[in-house]
């Protein structure tokens, strides 16, 4: 990377898109809802079970013209989702201007473990033991989204649900590839405790992205 590039990813005016693509959103609030997906390169939060391993090196993914990368998406649906890797690694000032000035709604999904940038509309916080939210993220979250691993993860999940606000929603989804095993426990959870939901990553179902 250039110099002048490093500036210019710092102001926000370039951002690594690992893919950018029109999908509908396959898990949590808005499961059903079609939307145009922004997957940012780089995580450095190293979640062992992580499925998108390879969005972790920003230095992997072309950096993008944010006006540019905001038009393409504006152009599909007005729903965009803001996803990674960890978007907030990035400042977002620019991109989510943009956006708004072309009518869009944004959503992000978010470990929380970076501090926030940007115009949002709807945050999705789906924090991560390995680094834990930032306090801005939990006031702000609207969704609060636990992956379900192993047994341990209820009690981290009550744990972080007592630090968002009153009116973020509470999910719990099972990590991919512990389905078969963790659904039956998420469900027995939910049912005891009301105030959570399930979510379920029904785009792997649909076979789309
Ligand atoms: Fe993967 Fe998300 Fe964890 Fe980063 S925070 S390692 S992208 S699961």
């Amino acid at each position: 990377m250039t110099d002048l590039e490093k500036i210019e990813l710092d102001k926000g005016k370039l951002l690594p898109v690992m893919e950018h693509f029109y999908t509908i959103q396959g898990e949590g609030a808005f499961t059903g809802k079609a939307a145009y997906f922004i997957r940012l390169g780089g995580c450095d939060v190293g979640c062992h079970w992580c499925d998108v391993k390879e969005s972790w090196d920003p230095n992997l993914h072309p950096l993008m013209e944010t006006e540019k990368i905001a038009e393409i998406a504006a152009s599909h649906c007005k729903t965009i989702v803001l996803t990674g890797g960890e978007p907030l690694m990035w400042n977002l000032n620019l991109l989510t201007e943009k956006l708004k000035n072309l009518g869009c709604t944004i959503h992000i999904e978010t470990s929380g473990a970076y501090k926030m940038s940007g115009i949002l509309d709807w945050i999705t916080l789906s924090p991560k033991k390995a680094g834990l939210p930032k306090p801005e993220v939990y006031e702000k979250a609207n969704e609060l989204k636990v992956i379900v691993f192993n047994n341990n993860d209820f009690k981290f999940a009550t744990e972080q649900a007592e630090k968002v606000n009153d009116s973020c929603k509470l999910y719990l989804q099972s990590e991919w590839s512990k389905r078969s095993e963790m659904y039956p426990k998420i469900t027995d959870f939910v049912m005891q405790n009301p105030k959570w939901q399930v979510s379920v990553q029904t785009h792997k179902y649909l076979n789309i992205p």
